[in-house]
């Protein structure tokens, strides 16, 4: 291979700056591929930046040469972890003969106007690092590891928009660091998530200067119909879904169908979902629009409405959550021990008593949530309930968790909970056989079935929101209907 557009002179003009770093090589498919070599002739390093575009194109060829050898170029290895550096890296000798055809003699007076320009203080070459953090890693701790320039990542750290960032980097993350010969950060590039970049370059005055770079992403509707046959996952497999949308279909509907119990065969769904692509290549799912589930003889519905708050949650076209105030179940991974009844015998007392609650036998410690928001109004021990827990949700309905091994770290009276919160932790305190939750439910004082009390909804879309939510629900509620009506006329 011959690149037409280098010259094999020996000029070690001053380097016109590092032509790879206003290419970048990480700019995907936006930009020209960008194909870079180091030729090393004569003891001295010249970096070919070969820009051309998809059509291979090789006008646009530059040339820039690094001098002098000994600082450009050089691979960095890390003392520990592995590093990747840019797609700079030098090529031997050898393969550089084959390429250019290098004079092998030079006149004496040249050489010594080269000697005289590799005495004088060379312009900086750059390099890229990529820089994987690693568990328990810090910004000081990768600059150390890298022998990077300790008052480079203290400025970084200070740095508004960047050091809080540069802070909570996790195991996995990569940091691109342009680094000269003499250790010092000129750029770095951290990629945030898919989409957004942290960029910090140096100004004119050497001062860190931070800007955030997005992608642009395009988003498509999509659509999706199944009928189950066995299971809603191999359902929505079949209709092309992802797991993670089958997820969050699960989640929309789970507070009014148990998928585990209620799922029949011939249940159907229907569902308009965002699909984000970037460079027409798609990225993953976004999140799910309108959706439909038949479960037997019930219809729901459901339709997603970003607040004014920025809160995005899902609602029936009535406008009404689609949460519940309270989780049916506060204790994962449990079973029912004791079921609601208002007559039988007292397994230690050996009484008939009613038991007005429901018993979840699971093992010790396991988390006990809190059903619903509310206040704690009691939280110590209670006779034979032993450590027990009593929250108020609103004005008329109680919840009662008893026989804890211990409470949670801060449940005390007065305190506030939210739903789903973990309050305490599964024992068998007071009279209890073993270790189990005992859960009542009160409805204006009186003692209801927990597994089947009727549980209302959470809040429904704000009185003053109304007129945003019907505009943003109709028309993907239309889309809903079309696709519903294009998937009956298709199985018919
Ligand atoms: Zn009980």
């Amino acid at each position: 291979m011959r690149s037409s557009g280098y010259s094999s002179k020996r000029d070690y003009s001053p380097a016109l700056g590092s032509l790879a770093a206003r290419a970048p090589w990480w700019r995907r498919a936006h930009g020209p591929l960008v194909v870079a070599f180091a030729v090393a002739i004569g003891g001295g390093v010249a970096l070919v930046v070969h820009e051309s575009d998809s059509t291979g194109d090789t006008d646009a060829m530059a040339t820039v040469e690094v001098a002098p050898p000994q600082t450009a170029l050089v691979r960095r290895e890390a003392p520990s972890r592995g590093i990747t550096t840019a797609s700079l890296n030098p090529i031997s000798t050898a393969e550089a003969a084959v390429m250019h055809e290098v004079p092998d003699t030079a006149a004496p007076a040249a050489e010594q106007a080269l000697e005289a320009e590799l005495a004088a203080p060379p312009e900086p070459a750059e390099q890229w690092l990529e820089m994987l953090v690693g568990k328990g890693d810090t910004l000081s701790g990768l600059f150390n590891r890298y022998d990077l320039a300790a008052a480079d990542w203290m400025a970084l750290a200070r740095l508004d928009g960047a050091g809080k960032r540069l802070s909570r980097m996790r195991p996995g993350d990569v940091l691109r660091v342009a680094v000269n010969d003499s250790g010092r950060v000129n750029k770095l590039h951290y990629a945030l998530d898919e989409l957004r970049t942290l960029n910090v370059e140096r100004n004119a005055d050497s001062a860190f200067v931070v800007n955030e770079q997005v992608a642009d992403v395009e988003t498509r509707v999509a659509y999706a119909t199944g009928t189950v046959t066995s299971s809603l996952f191999l359902a929505a497999a079949e209709a092309g879904m992802t797991d993670r949308t089958t997820m969050e279909l699960a989640a929309i509907f789970g507070w009014d169908i148990d998928f585990a119990l209620d799922m029949r065969v011939g249940d159907s769904f229907a569902v308009v979902y965002e699909e984000l692509y970037l460079d027409g290549e798609k990225l993953r799912d976004g999140p799910i629009l309108a959706a439909e589930f038949v479960n037997g003889r019930r219809t729901i519905r459901a339709v997603r409405y970003v607040d004014t708050n920025g809160d995005a949650s899902y609602y029936t076209p009535g406008g009404d959550s689609m949460r519940k105030a309270f989780i049916r179940t506060p204790v994962d991974f449990a079973r029912i021990s004791s079921s609601f009844s208002l007559g039988r015998r007292h397994p230690i007392l050996n009484k008939i008593r009613a038991h007005r609650g429901v018993d979840y036998a699971a093992p010790p410690g396991t988390p006990i949530k809190a059903a619903g928001d509310g206040k704690v109004i009691f939280s110590g021990t209670k006779g034979g309930y032993g450590r027990t827990v009593i929250l108020r949700h609103g004005s008329n309905r109680t919840t009662l968790y008893a026989h804890m091994r211990s409470f949670r770290r801060g449940i005390r009276n007065g305190a506030r909970v939210k739903q789903g919160q973990v309050i305490g932790y599964v024992g068998s305190s007071g009279l209890a056989t073993g270790p189990h939750l005992h859960y009542e439910f009160r409805v204006n004082g009186v003692h209801r079935n927990p597994v089947t009390v009727p549980l209302p909804r959470a809040h429904p879309v704000a009185k003053e929101q109304r007129t945003a939510f019907e505009q943003a629900s109709t028309p993907l509620l239309s889309q809903l209907d079309m696709l519903v009506e294009a998937s009956r006329v298709a199985s018919n």
